[in-house]
């Protein structure tokens, strides 16, 4: 870690710490925040996670923007297909997984299973999901081509904001946060859905997990809608959205269709830190 330091005071007080997040390591194990050395003035700026917010040069921009391979990352490992309904394509985090288990052994004494439907997607993969969007291949709502339906380019950004991440500012990037069970809110009104979602409410907690997604109202005014689906392992998501909270900005977010709308329409205040205020 003292490398670390060293390479943080150096970079910040020759004002290009910036320019040095490409030499960053990827987000390591280590669970220590760099600090600073006293003599040394943090950023200012007001965070809306409560901390005093400080670079983390273990975590690199390109790891925030989901700009890496998860198959290939020595912190991911995949979820045995029998938790994902068969599928051997989901991957996680080695901490999320762990206490996923945990979690997943608690609902089973309570008789209820849960399933990952859909884990890490890395920007290359939301970029999918999004052009597909963007361009009409992909129904948004299962029911309107945005292409033909919404001209506007912020418009149409926002329509696929109610429930897609635009690639680089996805909680699915990080290996923190997954789907389990469905993905309509319907299916968690009543029956199985409701009993796994009470469950859920009540004990993902005691594991780490919270539902980024709450309820739409004055608590939380922005970001997607309500997601009862969508769970989040807070022991490294809180540091990774403070991190998004620092060092991205909406200029950065680029490379894929209606990117230029990111700006307008504030898209790291608005969606990534748009969150249920219990899981900052
Ligand atoms: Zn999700």
């Amino acid at each position: 870690m003292y490398t670390n330091k060293l390479v943080f005071v150096l970079c910040f007080s020759s004002l290009l710490w910036l320019s040095c997040e490409s030499n960053g390591k990827e987000i390591g194990a280590e669970k220590e925040i760099v600090t600073a050395s006293s003599s040394v003035e943090q950023p200012t700026i007001q965070p809306i996670t409560g901390t005093r917010l400080v670079v983390d040069s273990t975590i690199t921009l390109d790891y925030i923007m989901g700009k890496f391979k998860p198959t290939t990352h020595k912190d991911f490992i995949q979820v045995a297909p029998k938790y994902a309904n068969g599928r051997k394509d989901r991957w996680l985090r080695k901490e999320t997984y762990k206490a996923f288990l945990e979690m997943y052994a608690a609902a089973k004494i309570a008789g209820i299973e849960l399933k990952v439907l859909s884990a890490t997607r890395n920007f290359a993969m939301q970029k999918i999901i999004w052009e597909g969007k963007w361009t009409g291949t992909r129904l948004h709502e299962s029911k309107e081509n945005l292409a033909k339906t919404t001209a506007d380019p912020t418009e149409r950004a926002l329509k696929i904001l109610k429930w897609s991440s635009m690639p680089g500012t996805s909680r699915h990037h990080w290996g923190t946060d997954m789907d389990l069970n469905a993905f309509t809110n319907d299916f968690f009104a009543k029956g199985k859905g409701l009993e796994m979602y009470t469950w859920m409410t009540e004990n993902a907690s005691k594991f780490g997990f919270c539902q980024p997604y709450s309820p739409k109202d004055e608590n939380r005014p922005n970001g997607y809608n309500e997601e009862k689906w969508h769970w989040s392992y807070l022991p490294l998501a809180k540091k990774l959205t403070e991190q998004a909270e620092l060092r991205l900005k909406n200029e950065m977010i680029d490379g894929f269709k209606g990117a230029e709308t990111a700006v307008s329409i504030g898209v790291v205040d608005k969606f990534i830190l748009g969150i249920n205020s219990d899981c900052l």
